[in-house]
């Protein structure tokens, strides 16, 4: 293991510049670490609204560390400045690494990466921040799939150390041992998993939304099941995750888990968060989902 770690390291790319696509609640957490960490970043999202909610996320996060003590304030205000947010592909073209984090819409997605292509360089690496979606699904829509892998860091990014780095039946070494590269300049800790619909984490995961969406529908509350998930020892209980994710976000999750998985999420049908879902209650991010926030 060693060994092929040293092999890894000698192809790895240094990354001097990256990008993130979409400054949503991955986006802009991937920005706040990259910049924080010392490389520089574009971030560009197709809302205005959304780029500065993005930046305001990382300057808080920044502010809290100011005052912790655990940053100087030159150095804080160079982690600021790292982050470039941009409407345009503008500046693509000198990136190393490029990653996607838009909405979890397999369409959608395929038109961002098309997109993308064309205004990076031949070497850019392109990675998809997706939770669900499988990698050689997506690299179906790139003329350079070499290039592409899955770089699925987990919420809130700042706090969370894995990141999932995930090997297309395309990827090249190179791209995969740079993206791992990257996550450690990040102070993550990347591991290289197989191509499959949720990948490691979120095959189990999901299942345990499943089971938790089950017991919602049998009548239970759902206050109680975060409670007593809670007192086993989690962090926090189901309901409270599935806002923190985005309600949008686990709703998309489930289907494209339900295709890749038919026969084990079979049962899995309408639940609790399809119908917060369809009543836009889409968790944190817009203030209510299983619960209401400030
Ligand atoms: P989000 O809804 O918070 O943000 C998505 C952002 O993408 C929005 O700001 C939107 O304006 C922007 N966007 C949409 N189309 C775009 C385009 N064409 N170009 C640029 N920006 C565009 O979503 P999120 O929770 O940050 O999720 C993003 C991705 O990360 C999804 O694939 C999701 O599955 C994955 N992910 C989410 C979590 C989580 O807990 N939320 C965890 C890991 C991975």
């Amino acid at each position: 293991l060693k060994r092929k770690a040293k092999v890894h390291e000698k192809i790895a790319r240094d990354v001097k510049l990256s990008a993130v696509l979409g400054a949503g609640i991955m986006g802009g957490g991937i920005a706040y670490q990259s910049a924080l960490k010392g490389t520089p970043i574009l971030m560009k999202d197709i809302r205005e609204e959304g780029i500065q909610l993005g930046l305001d996320e990382a300057a808080k996060l920044l502010v809290k560390r100011l005052e912790r003590k655990r940053i100087k304030p030159d150095a804080m205000a160079k982690a600021l400045n790292a982050i470039r947010p941009t409407m345009s592909y503008g500046d693509f073209g000198h990136v190393d690494i490029v990653v996607e984090a838009v909405v979890e819409n397999p369409k959608v997605k395929h038109a961002v990466l098309a997109e993308v292509e064309q205004h990076v360089g031949e070497n850019t690496i392109i990675a998809s921040n997706t939770s669900t979606i499988s990698i050689n699904l997506l690299a179906k829509a790139l003329k350079r799939p070499e290039n592409f892998v899955g770089m699925h860091f987990f919420n809130p990014v700042h706090m969370m150390p894995l990141v999932e780095v995930i090997r297309g039946e395309h990827s090249s070494d190179e791209a995969v041992a740079t993206t791992v590269a990257y996550a450690q300049k990040m102070g993550k800790n990347p591991i290289v998993v197989n191509d499959c619909p949720g990948f490691l984490v979120n095959r189990v995961l999901f299942p345990y939304f499943g089971g938790f969406a089950k017991l919602v529908s049998a009548g239970v509350d759902f206050v109680r099941i975060d409670k007593v998930m809670e007192k086993f020892g989690w962090p926090m209980g189901p309901a409270y995750l599935m806002d923190v994710v985005g309600i949008d976000t686990g709703h998309h999750g489930r289907d494209v888990m339900a295709e890749g998985f038919p026969d084990r999420m079979k049962d899995d049908q309408r639940s609790a968060v399809d119908a917060l879902y369809e009543a836009d209650r889409l968790g944190q991010k817009n203030g209510k989902g299983f619960y209401a926030y400030e």
